[in-house]
């Protein structure tokens, strides 16, 4: 069919029921997404541009194009996706405001693209340019690695949603053109009995069936099927971390990398709805379950450990070590605006709305040039966002992520109209009885009231589907991952016109199905009571805690907003009242929660924990970290045994600490009295010698005055087997004498043993400080979680 703007769109004969109004019918006008937006157009969007060019991303097309010596290269074969990604992005913006500096800049940029393809379409900069050492990852030939690690159907995936969106946005067909010689190439090359590889890196099958869209050729949408059935297929590179351990109709959990992972999901979704086979649904339903069931953080956040970036096991969710992927996360909401796409139910969107509005806003800075690669729930000020990363995935996803929000506010299937998410906007949508102007005036997500305003063009019947989330009736997940510790006994109320509106709750959907007239309004009216959630018990990492949600936000404490800029040591009582307080003036404008709650305190002498009440401040997840380093903390104890206590002022405690290791977080490891589980703790904090080896190594107390020593003790840190530190070879204390360094006469000897504190007992000396010497193994660092003097 042939679109207003010119643009030739396929008429296809299956697809989603349901279908997304654009972005660019949605015009957001409140006070928290549009100010967003804009720092993304404004900032971000400039800024990575120039910050791909700056690093060589855009060298490596003109290397490839042998206009510019091959002297060097980037770190990633993958590198080329940034600008894909990128210009994803701008084309979003370009849709939603006009740039025409920017429009022409894409067009130098994307020439520049077009001069690094091969005449057969090939296109991917590190083979292309014929480095005198080439990148391991990238094979003597095309394709070889590209089961394992090579990314070049990675790189042809974003190529495509890029190029789809650009051309979408501008009519500029200069992209496109490149994508479908690309995609061509693939064709070509890939099928049963010619090049038989599925991509080691999973995007490439939304990126086919976005071109499939575009351009109706049946081939591509093929090959997406033909990629994801290869899976697991015997006599390939098979294995979990890319989903291919077995075949994706056998998947019913949701395993490995969680990027590939959530992209494959999603590429599933596209291929049922798009080739009307249902084969795929019930891997992706349950996979789906085994997600919102057993492995989702409260923030929405998924891939819980970082060893492979992925999945952790059922309930396994770590909060300080949480890694939680900012591209995860964009991921996620990808596929489950797909999943609701595909089904109908706000179940699904209740998940997209706790990503948005948590772990995926907290990738990005407030000034939108800074950037989060993993998003802990947990800090003891060791995470800041980055202003960029060798490896930048995350900060072109949340580029091009942010200027396409408004698309998932509104979805329609025939004469049934999804309000999705609450956010002040108006919006032109064409139904079959048509046209219809809807707006949203509302203070979400601060408040829950919300004025809607329907404009016919001329009146009209049709079904208003307004979600009702889960959070407003003490569901706040679809399983029983997390549940409310009170249930709200408030209700939502829905008013057409002033009175009591009718309707019938379907999927989750209040829906008023009625003749709609000029000037109709609905008034919505979601309960905004302060919820205290608590996780699952399988959930070792939150037990005795609850977190704070109000509405769809999460909060979590961080050190400006607390005594003594502590937050790990803060108890709150589980029946503590807990007002909002709305600061203007704050993060851009934020709802802040106000409690009683105590602080504590360890004693010398006494195992006991001394406690002092103290007003205690959250803010919402998202807005933590733009206020320099602080600890952080989302799931607060109600039981002061989960607290962090502040250290009793031991000799080490008051000592100042110094290493060859010198950073200043990892020296506060040395004296905090936090005792880990075991040597391999990793959610203790703890101070390493990594990456070095077999070298001699210390770490050194500077006592605030003279004291008699006759003791040590130290906890070993060690990850073995997987990790780089191991118990050392030997160790040594020496105390200070008339500035020199002296040796202890030992009396007991020094034990070298994990999960344990090893002490060691030596003639009393009088000093002002003390010295550990460290001796690494020959292929390992060392590290230490704690030092004791006595
Ligand atoms: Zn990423």
């Amino acid at each position: 069919m042939l679109c207003s703007s010119g643009i030739t769109k396929a008429q296809l004969k299956n697809d989603y029921p349901i279908q997304p109004v654009p972005f660019t019918q949605v015009h957001v006008m409140d006070n928290f997404w549009a100010p967003k937006i804009d720092v993304n157009a404004g900032i971000t969007i400039p800024y990575t541009l120039e910050q791909c060019r700056k690093t060589g991303r855009i060298d490596n097309f003109l290397r490839a194009a042998g206009k510019i010596p091959v002297d060097t290269m980037t770190a990633y074969p993958f590198d080329d996706t940034d600008l894909y990604k990128i210009i994803e992005g701008a084309s979003y913006s370009l849709q939603a405001k006009k740039n025409p500096a920017l429009e022409k800049y894409l067009d130098t940029l994307i020439s520049i693209i077009a001069s690094a393809q091969e005449p057969d379409g090939y296109l991917y900069t590190f083979r292309t340019m014929k480095a005198p050492r080439p990148h391991e990852w990238i094979g003597s030939k095309r394709w070889e690695k590209e089961e394992d690690l090579s990314h070049e159907l990675y790189n042809a995936g974003h190529l495509y949603e890029s190029a789809v969106a650009h051309y979408l946005a501008t009519g500029k067909k200069s992209l496109l053109n490149i994508a479908i010689k690309n995609a061509d190439l693939l064709v070509k090359t890939f099928g049963p009995g010619k090049e038989e590889k599925f991509p080691g890196h999973e995007i490439v099958e939304t990126g086919l069936t976005k071109l499939y869209r575009v351009t109706g050729k049946k081939e591509y949408l093929n090959l997406a099927k033909f990629f994801l059935d290869l899976r697991g297929k015997a006599g390939h590179f098979n294995q979990e971390y890319s989903q291919s351990h077995i075949k994706v109709t056998d998947q019913h959990e949701a395993v490995g990398h969680a990027v590939r992972a959530t992209y494959m999901y999603t590429g599933m979704a596209d291929v049922a709805a798009l080739t009307g086979d249902k084969q795929y649904l019930s891997a992706i339903d349950d996979i789906w379950h085994d997600v919102v069931d057993k492995k989702i953080y409260i923030t929405g956040g998924i891939g819980a450990t970082n060893n492979g970036e992925a999945f952790g096991a059922a309930y396994d969710l770590p909060n300080m070590s949480a890694y939680a992927e900012t591209c995860a996360a964009i991921a996620n909401v990808y596929w489950n605006s797909r999943m609701f796409l595909l089904h109908g139910d706000s179940k699904y969107i209740d998940v997209l709305e706790r990503i948005l509005y948590n772990g995926l806003l907290s990738g990005v800075s407030l000034s939108g040039d800074h950037f989060f690669y993993p998003n802990p729930l947990a800090s003891l000020g060791q995470h800041q966002r980055s202003a960029w990363f060798s490896c930048a995935c995350c900060i072109s996803n949340m580029t091009r992520f942010l200027p396409s929000m408004p698309g998932y506010v509104y979805a329609q299937n025939k004469n049934d109209l999804y309000m999705n998410l609450f956010v002040g906007s108006t919006s032109a949508i064409k139904l079959p009885v048509g046209k219809i102007s809807i707006t949203q005036n509302t203070n979400y997500p601060w408040s829950g009231t919300n004025e809607i305003t329907v404009n016919p063009e001329k009146k009209a019947q049709f079904a208003l589907h307004i979600r009702i989330p889960g959070w407003a009736i003490n569901e706040p997940s679809p399983g029983d991952l997390y549940e409310d510790e009170v249930k709200s006994s408030k209700t939502v109320s829905i008013l057409l016109n002033g009175k009591t509106a009718k309707y019938e709750t379907i999927k989750g959907y209040a829906v008023i199905n009625r003749v709609w007239n000029k000037g109709d309004k609905v008034s919505l009216s979601l309960p905004m009571d302060i919820k205290k959630v608590i996780a699952n018990e399988n959930v070792s990492a939150d037990k005795s805690r609850f977190a704070l949600q109000m509405g769809p936000i999460v909060y979590c404490l961080e050190s400006p907003d607390n005594k003594d800029s502590a937050v790990m040591n803060i108890v709150v009582d589980k029946n503590a009242p807990v007002s909002a307080v709305y600061k203007e003036n704050m993060l851009n404008g934020v709802m802040t929660l106000e409690m009683k709650g105590s602080s504590t305190k360890r004693q010398i002498n006494s195992d006991e924990i001394i406690k002092s009440e103290q007003e205690v401040t959250a803010i919402p997840y998202y807005s933590w970290a733009n206020r320099g380093p602080s600890e952080m903390e989302v799931w607060i104890p109600y039981d002061a045994a989960m607290a962090k206590p502040k250290p009793a002022p031991t000799i080490a405690s008051k000592s100042k600490a110094s290493s060859s290791a010198n950073s200043p977080r990892m020296l506060r490891a040395l004296n905090d009295q936090y005792d880990p589980q075991d040597s391999k703790d990793a959610s203790a904090s703890y101070l390493h010698w990594w990456p070095k080896k077999n070298t001699t190594e210390w770490v050194q107390y500077d006592f605030d005055s003279t004291y008699i020593v006759s003791e040590s003790k130290v906890y070993w840190f060690d990850d073995g087997p997987w990790g780089g530190c191991r118990i050392p070879l030997s160790w040594k204390l020496y105390y200070k004498k008339d500035g020199e360094w002296i040796p202890v006469k030992n009396i007991s000897s020094y034990e070298i043993a994990k999960d344990k504190y090893n002490e060691v007992k030596f003639e009393p000396v009088a000093t002002t400080a003390m010295k550990l010497e460290v001796q690494l193994p020959v292929e390992y660092a060392a590290g230490v979680h704690e030092w004791i003097v006595k």
